[in-house]
Parts: C-alpha cells; structure tokens; sequence
C-alpha cells in the first residue's frame, strides 16, 4: 500500500488549481498523498480547521482530480496526522467527520496573516492580535463592530486560530448569535439548561458573531449576561461582533449594553483604495493566482463596498484564465467582472433623505431642520437622523447639527428609538425599507 506518487499527487494539485480555481488554495502544496487503497485515496491533513475546510468544501473537487491524475475511480477521505490527543477543540466538540455539524468551524483562510491592516481597521486589528497574544488581558471584552463584508467574521476566527496556535487544548466557544439563540431554546426545550450552561461558562473563550441577532430575545439576552458574568470574572476572553456599536444595538438591554462598553469597542471602515489594493494581492497570492499590477489595481478601483466581492473577483479571474489557458491582463479581467460588478451606488446625501422623508411624511424641509418638537415633525425628524445614520458617513454631532443643533445623544436616542419601531411595526418596518430601497436606486 504506496503513497501516491509525487508526480501524480503534482497531476493532482495541479488539476485542481486550473478546474476549481475558486476552491484552491495557497496551502494544498502543504497536504501530503498517503496510500491509495480499496479505491480511496487518503489524504494527510495538518489541522482540523483545514480538515474542516476540505470535508466542506472539496470532497467533489479532489476526487474529481484525483480520478483525472491517476485514470482510476477512487474516492478521496481527507485525514489528520496529528496523534488525536493533540486534536484541536472548537466549541468544545472534538472535531472529527460526523462530529458535531451544526458548529461553525473555523475557516482556514481566516488568519492574521491573510488579513491587510490599514486605516479603517487599525483598531480592530491591533485589539484583536493583542487579544489572540494574551486573551483575557488587556481588551475585554472586545467589541467589533462595522458594515457587512469589512472583515469581522475574518478577525474574530484570527483571534480563534491565534490562541489554539498557542495553546491547541484551548476551549473555544466560536459561533454566531443566532446559534447561541437557537442551542438555548433547544435546551429550555429538552430540558438541559445544566448542560448549556456548563458548555458555555467553562470556556476559555468565548467569540460570538453578529450581536445584533440578540435584539428583542429577552431571555437569551437574561441568560447571556450570566455567561457574561461568570467568564468575566475568572477573566475568560470575550469576543463579540455587530454591524453597529453596542449603544445602537436595538432592543437590547441597558446591563448588556453598558458591559459591552467595559473593554474595548472598535469600529471598522470601508477600506480605502490603498488597503483594497493590498487585499486584492493578499488574495491573489492566497488562491496562487499571479495578479499583474494592472489588473490589481482595476479590481481594486472597481469594487469598493464590500471586500467579500473583491475575492469573488480574484477568484473569477483566476478561473477564466485557467479555462483559457492564457495570460491573466486588463482586457482578461474586464470581461470577467462585466456581469457581475454593479457601479457603485449612488452616494447618498443628507437632503436625499430629508426629501425621501417628506414625501412619506407629508412634512415641509423646514420642520425637519427645525426645534418644533411636536410629535408630527418630532418623529419623522427621527426617522432622518436614523437614516443618515444607517446610510451616510456622517458623524453623530454632524448629523445633529444639521437637524436643528441638537446634539449627538439626541442623534442617537433617535436612532434607537426609530431602531425599536422598526422592529415591532411590520407596516412602519415596510415603509422605512422602501425608503431606503428608493434611495440606494439613487
Ligand atoms: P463581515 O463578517 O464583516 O461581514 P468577513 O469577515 O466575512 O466580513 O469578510 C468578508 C471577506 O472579506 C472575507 O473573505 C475576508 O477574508 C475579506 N476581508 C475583509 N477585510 C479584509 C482585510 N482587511 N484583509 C483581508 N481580507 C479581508
Ligand atoms: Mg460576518
């Protein structure tokens, strides 16, 4: 029972690399062929967070190559070599094929080293490599929060990878809200609430994604400030994210907001031209996708929202030139991203909302910058400062001083309140969508 060949494991790899460029990645020159056998063909893994990876993602891939590389029908299983003693735990699951599948694992690619520190996440960074070096230390609990796509998700699994880097038999509580939300229904359900709290307040760290799932779930909210409490207390690292900070956070309770503020909130950015040039290159060398200048900075300038789409169009270039086996240049990634890159979205301004919200409102421009504080004007006004909030770069105190010199804490209560509404009046919820929708068309 041989290994496979190094000359048709290299059939193998690069097989994948030209049919399934947007699965490859950089590491896969580091698995190593084991035997091939009974038509399955193993292959050794380092870690169980690529292990992970590879059982999600890969299975079809791999086999697919490996039936190409060596003209036979074999399946692929993909294995640790670590002895299991040294098996890493993530959710206090053992990780192993068939384990527990409703965990979010880590994903591989997530790590500081893949990341591009720069203006707009120079804080989050620094406090989350701090936090991976000596968790419970210095920031906690840590705070992230920032749009959609701007790398939340990537740096809170970073912090994860760092401290199982350093200690592997580290408890690891790494999941989103919504799961946390859903594992303390089922154990009201079935019973078990000894269970979850012992899972949850015996962890050495506890990472929780997406905060702003926890609005309005009174209960879980009640049972998370006692996890809170208890990990806090015996100095147990606490890493949260949310698309807002923890004062915007909408329904959520005073206790729970004023502990979020302990440690260390940091906010995070739309990258600019510069970081999402770095990260356009960081991506490219990731997939082994040779990106000439040119071509870097035309993804970078095209796409600017969200960085989740600049590695979507790295990893379409990189398969359109591996299906036409040719050069990776301008005219290459142009033709790539035609159907798929939107312009950007019109910019939208201050008095764009205030016109939006007249119309909806039946209330003059005048009121709205106004001090009358009825409550015909009073809310509407509301529902401005809301929306420049959500959808302008504004800060707190600009956005008060434009609607009549008040000051950021009215900007902010306004927010909240608007936020609340939103959630418990489906008509009003309906209405403010449509607002929003009219002006993102522009
Ligand atoms: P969020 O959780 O904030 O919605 P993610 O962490 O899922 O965002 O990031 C979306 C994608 O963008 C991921 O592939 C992530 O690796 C990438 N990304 C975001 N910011 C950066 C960055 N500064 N450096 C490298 N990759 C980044
Ligand atoms: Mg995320």
């Amino acid at each position: 029972m041989d290994a496979l060949s190094d000359a048709v494991w290299g059939d193998v790899l690069e097989f994948l690399r030209v049919q399934n460029a947007s699965a490859a990645r950089g590491w896969f020159s580091r698995l190593r062929p084991g035997p091939l056998s009974g038509g399955n063909l193993t292959v050794y893994v380092s870690n169980a967070r690529q292990q992970e990876y590879l059982n999600a993602h890969c299975v079809g891939p791999f086999v697919e190559a490996a039936q190409a590389a060596t003209g036979r029908l074999v399946s692929v299983t993909f294995s640790l070599t670590d002895e299991p003693g040294r098996r890493c735990n993530i959710d206090g699951e053992p990780v192993s094929f068939g384990g527990d599948r409703s965990t979010i694992h880590l994903n591989p690619d997530y790590q500081f080293e893949h990341f591009v520190a720069g203006p707009s996440n120079q804080l989050a960074h620094a406090s989350c490599v701090a936090a991976g070096e000596n968790p419970g230390g210095a920031y906690n609990p840590l705070f992230i929060h920032g749009a959609v796509g701007l790398g939340k998700t990537h740096l809170l699994q970073a912090v994860c990878h760092q401290i199982l880097e350093d200690a592997p038999a580290s408890r690891i509580t790494y999941l989103s809200c919504e799961t946390f939300i859903n594992h303390f229904v089922e154990a009201i359900e079935r019973g078990a609430l000894d269970t979850f709290r012992y899972r949850y307040r015996h962890a050495d760290a506890l990472v929780i994604d997406d905060m702003q799932f926890l609005s309005g779930h009174e209960r879980t909210q009640d049972e998370f400030f006692h996890t809170f409490n208890t990990l806090y207390q015996v100095q147990k690292q606490i890493i949260l994210s949310a698309d807002c900070p923890p004062s915007e956070l909408p329904s959520l309770e005073e206790r729970l907001v004023s502990r979020f503020n302990w440690g260390l909130v940091a906010r995070i950015d739309a990258p600019s031209l510069e970081t999402r040039l770095a990260i356009v290159r960081k991506k490219a060398r990731l997939r082994h996708i040779d990106l000439p200048d040119e071509v870097a900075m035309f993804v970078a300038t095209r796409i600017k929202s969200n960085t989740r789409e600049l590695e979507g169009a790295i990893a379409r270039i990189g398969a359109m030139a591996a299906l036409n086996n040719g050069p990776i240049d301008r005219a290459l990634a142009e033709a790539a991203l035609s159907d798929h890159v939107e312009p950007p979205p019109p910019e939208i301004r201050i008095q764009d909302i205030m016109h939006a919200v007249t119309d909806i409102f039946a209330v003059r421009l005048s009121d709205l910058q106004g001090r009358r504080r009825s409550r015909s004007i009073a809310f509407p006004r509301q529902v401005c400062m809301y929306l420049a909030r959500q959808l302008t770069q504004h800060s707190l105190e600009e956005i008060g001083g434009f609607f009549g010199g008040r000051d950021h804490t009215t900007v902010l209560h306004a927010n909240k309140l608007v936020a609340r509404r939103r959630e418990s009046d489906l008509e009003f919820r309906s209405r403010l969508e449509s607002i929003v929708e009219g002006l993102r068309r522009g």
